[in-house]
């Protein structure tokens, strides 16, 4: 019997398209892209999203991973169609609650001649295993030893309590397994070297390769995207497909995504998983667009693109068959792209806990008492005006919201300052700069109370020093940014002393002057 590749006959049907994550981990960058163009395509298509969890590994599975894996698909807004939560008429949609339906597909396949009981042991198996190591340069696989054991043979072993497995009976003159790849385009692989696998266990659990086609068919899944990892397994499964007589699904597998080093994404690499992300403060927005680009491409050319024109344009044909490399540079640029993107408020709602965390490490920071961080994120609601007034100072430049601690704690300083140690070499002591000249002028300018509180007068104010001084305003600036903010690179100086106390502000040049120069408060 030879397979010709042929149009898959639910091609015409309604797309009905699946992501099925095994929760033995969190969900990682490489399923998400997987979740993303499941997602986009049922959208494009104006098919069926269905998501359903391979939780049929008891020792790797946990509950915690698959809560972790709905919020990490909720908080990029993947919404399933049918899945967990979201009731279908082909679930339930967590495959151990399928039990009954791969026991009624491995009856069938009694039924039809395509599986039979294999009694070997597993010692058995591996001494044939070692001994074909040894003397054959490699291992084939299962020899079929327990194909042709007549039925009432192994009706009767079955019936005596003997362990035994299922084994997929592969016709012998199966010619090359073929189909066509939506990626790939047309694979081949001879049939010869596919030895009858095992679909169901000695305890009853079927293998990953049965499960997965019996729900796949059962669901009615017309197109399996899914990572090429899998790709391997895929002759195997078309094999079971026609064992049950159901259609083949059109097979999309996508190339892997690398690290910058050319191997594939690892820990090694950084953070891999969603939830890390989401922690590092990349948006959601953000990842969905950065992970639908990396392996497609809407015109070769566009780098930001919204939801809806994913959900418009999305297409199997323009996935790229090159393996993708992960460019972390690239997805904080867009997700400052995207930050930007934001109103005031909903930045306000993003930013709050990163805000709240400021206020923890610049508690830590200054060795004040230890601030908790649900009064923190408190004082953010009770405070809005301010931190609203901190979005111009740092939106410009802000890639990724866990920068906001180090970059804003300077505010949560009270009125002491922490002293960067290189800015102090490169600023205050620099030969020849007079910082401690031009710390004490702008001191005296901030210290006069005629002068309003705000950005503009004072910076004029102090401004004026630079003529009586023969100081340039940067020479006159960095060291008052140095002896304020801490550092040499902080968000802009005058609009920052603006937010602050002007006893705060006054102290901190005080302590500057004091650790520094060694300069007695002889000031106030
Ligand atoms: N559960 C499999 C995995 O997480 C996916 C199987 C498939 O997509 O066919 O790798």
């Amino acid at each position: 019997m030879t397979l010709q590749p042929t149009e898959n006959p639910q091609t015409s049907a309604p797309v009905r398209v699946r992501f099925a994550p095994s929760p033995t981990g969190r969900l990682h960058i490489g399923g998400a892209r997987t979740a993303i163009y499941n997602w986009a395509y049922a959208r494009a298509t104006g098919g069926t999203f269905i998501l359903r969890i391979e939780d049929t590994d008891p020792e790797r599975s946990t509950d915690e991973n698959v809560r972790i894996i709905l919020d990490a698909m909720r908080w990029m807004e993947l919404f399933w169609d049918e899945g967990p939560g979201v009731e279908g008429s082909v679930g339930p949609y967590f495959q151990t609650q399928r039990m009954e339906s791969y026991a009624l597909a491995l009856e069938e396949l009694k039924k039809n001649g395509h599986a039979y009981p294999c009694f070997c042991s597993k010692e058995t198996l591996d001494a044939k295993r070692a001994e074909a190591e040894r003397t054959e340069g490699g291992y084939a696989g299962y020899d079929g030893t327990c194909r042709n054991i007549p039925p009432e043979e192994a009706a009767a072993r079955i019936a005596a309590g003997e362990p035994h497995v299922w084994r997929l009976k592969v016709p012998r003159d199966h010619g090359p397994i073929v189909f066509h790849d939506a990626v790939y385009g047309p694979m081949s692989f001879p049939a010869e070297v596919m030895d009858d696998m095992i679909l169901v266990r000695s305890d009853g659990t079927p293998t990953y390769n049965f499960a997965v086609v019996c729900d796949d068919a059962n669901m009615g899944i017309t197109h399996v995207i899914r990572g090429d990892d899998h790709l391997s397994n895929t002759p195997r499964q078309i094999l079971v497909y026609e064992a049950l007589g159901r259609p083949v699904p059109t097979f999309a597998h996508l190339p892997m995504i690398l690290g910058p080093d050319g191997k594939k994404l690892s820990k090694r690499h950084g953070a891999t998983s969603v939830e890390e992300y989401r922690d590092e403060g990349i948006l959601p927005d953000a990842l969905v667009n950065f992970l639908a680009l990396l392996g497609w491409s809407l015109d070769g050319e566009t780098t930001v693109i919204s939801r809806e024109e994913l959900c418009r344009a999305f297409s199997l044909d323009r996935i790229n068959r090159k393996d993708a490399v992960f460019d972390e540079t690239k997805l904080a640029w867009l997700n400052g792209v995207y930050i930007r993107q934001m109103s005031v408020d909903e930045w306000l709602a993003a930013a709050k806990p990163w805000f709240a965390q400021a206020q923890v490490a610049g508690a830590l920071e200054t060795g004040a008492a230890e601030i908790d961080f649900n009064d923190a994120l408190a004082e953010v609601d009770e405070n809005r005006e301010f931190y609203a007034a901190l979005y111009p100072l740092i939106i410009e430049r802000l890639t990724r919201f866990d920068e906001i601690p180090a970059k804003l704690s300077y505010f949560f300083w009270g009125d002491n300052v922490v002293l960067d140690e290189a800015s102090v070499k490169k600023v205050l002591l620099k030969e020849g700069a007079q910082a401690d000249e031009a710390l004490r002028a702008c001191r005296g300018v901030l210290a006069d109370e005629s002068i309003a509180w705000a950005c503009d007068p004072l910076q004029e104010a102090c401004r004026a020093l630079c003529e009586p001084l023969g100081m340039k305003a940067k020479l006159l600036f960095q060291p008052l940014r140095v002896s304020i903010c801490g550092n040499m690179v902080s968000p802009p100086l005058f609009e920052s002393i603006e937010l602050m106390d002007r006893a705060d502000v006054l102290s901190r040049i005080d302590k500057t002057l004091d650790r520094v120069f060694h300069v007695e408060k002889e000031l106030s």
